[in-house]
């Protein structure tokens, strides 16, 4: 899209965003990110799931050029209630009409789960920027997708607060500065609970995350630290780094987002209290750094800041990431929705928390990677994973 033509004195025009999955927990933040700047950020685009009624008040709300939800009889409904005046599209369809709106300038992706996946790479092949906060996009196809950005010059930016701070730290410094890349993991709420115990861990232990709110699905995978095995893969391919130079280190604070370790042996790191708010914002507005009072950090009255090991006995999940990352190809699809079924069977009471990292381990072990795979290729391995899970019957 062109810009209209601006004097020089005169305030950039707001960027358009279109927000797929508006009714989640990035979602609701990315609305208040918005409505914090309506000079700089304007919601032009909607889709949600299945909330219709949370959708219908965000359109009210903020008066988007269209929306989208994923069933048909559900999108009728809300064109009836919302009349003519905001189109609304349905389905895997609707996501990529509302990826590639003309008006459109940056598209956030964060809809749990794969479907994320096709409007992002319609996204960046219509020339839009793409903000992610669904990291299963660069773990199932992070090769694709950054390919066709680089084809296409558009902009991945990183949503996921240790990406984003690892982002802020390298401030364009080239891959050869970087020594290693360290993504801080709170260690969830089973930190210093011993493996003996993690037989009887219920859905709702699990889902009582000690520093973040977000949604069920990430919030199991921070209690397994799988969150912290997709976000190796997703660091692998946003900064363009070897596997093995991606480190984990347990910071139960939350403070420090990410680090970034330097050939000379300085450590950058980026710190705030923990709100998804300010690395939406950044990502919107990047390349700008604009005035929010929205986070603080009062540094004295945080007191200590700890670091340490993650344990890998305990905490399979790290080796099985990177392990998956080594064998690349299809391998990392594989052990993505792998973990999503073991979690959804998890959170269905079908499937104990330990036996989540068991059935992971064993769909990769079975998997036959295909090297340089295609799209097609990898939502391949992603149904053989899906199958491969559902049918599991733990020893
Ligand atoms: P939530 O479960 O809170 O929200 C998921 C969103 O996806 C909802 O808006 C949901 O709609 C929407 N959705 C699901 N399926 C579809 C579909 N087929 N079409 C359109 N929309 C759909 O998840 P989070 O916000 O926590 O996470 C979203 C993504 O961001 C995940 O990939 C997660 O890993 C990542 N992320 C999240 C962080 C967080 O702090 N929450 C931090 C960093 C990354 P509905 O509710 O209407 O069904």
């Amino acid at each position: 899209m062109n810009p209209p033509a601006q004097s020089p004195s005169s305030p950039p025009a707001p960027k358009n965003v279109v927000l797929l999955g508006s009714t989640g927990s990035i979602g609701t933040s990315t609305l208040k990110v918005v409505a914090d700047m309506p000079d700089r950020l304007r919601l032009v685009g909607l889709a949600a799931g299945r909330n219709a009624d949370q959708l219908a008040l965000q359109a009210r709300q903020c008066r988007p050029l269209a929306l989208s939800i994923a069933d048909p009889a559900q999108a009728q409904a809300l064109q009836d209630q919302l009349g003519p005046g905001i189109p609304v599209y349905s389905g895997p369809q609707g996501l990529v009409r509302l990826a590639t709106l003309p008006e459109a300038d940056i598209v956030l992706v964060a809809i749990v789960g794969t479907a994320g996946l096709e409007p992002a790479l319609a996204a960046i092949r219509a020339g839009k920027d793409l903000a992610i906060a669904s990291k299963e996009i660069l773990v199932m196809a992070g090769e694709i997708v950054m390919a066709e950005a680089r084809r296409h010059g558009t902009r991945i930016l990183a949503v996921d607060s240790e990406h984003s701070a690892i982002f802020q730290c390298l401030d364009g410094k080239p891959g050869q500065s970087v020594r290693r890349l360290w993504l801080t993991a709170s260690g969830g709420p089973f930190r210093t609970i011993p493996r003996s115990e993690f037989r009887g861990i219920t859905p709702e232990r699990a889902l009582r995350h000690p520093s973040w709110t977000m949604g069920p699905k990430i919030t199991i995978d921070s209690a397994t630290l799988f969150n912290k095995g997709l976000e190796m893969i997703e660091a692998r391919w946003l900064f363009d780094i070897d596997i093995d130079r991606v480190q984990v280190v347990v910071h139960p604070q939350s403070i420090v987002h990410s680090l970034v370790e330097f050939i000379d042996g300085s450590i950058l790191a980026q710190l705030s209290t923990p709100d998804m708010c300010l690395p939406i914002q950044y990502a919107l507005t990047y390349p700008d750094r604009v005035g929010s009072h929205r986070v603080q950090t009062p540094l004295p009255a945080l007191g200590t800041l700890t670091f340490e090991e993650p344990d890998p006995d305990r905490f399979p999940a790290l080796n099985l990431a990177r392990q998956a990352a080594r064998i690349a190809g299809t391998a990392p699809a594989v052990l993505n929705a792998a973990n999503e079924i073991a979690v959804a069977a998890f959170s269905a009471r079908q499937l104990r928390f330990d036996q989540i990292s068991d059935l992971v381990a064993d769909a990769i072990g079975a998997h036959s990677p295909v090297s340089s795979p295609s799209l097609e290729e990898i939502l391949a391995a992603d149904q053989w994973a899906r199958q491969f899970a559902r049918q599991y019957r733990p020893a």
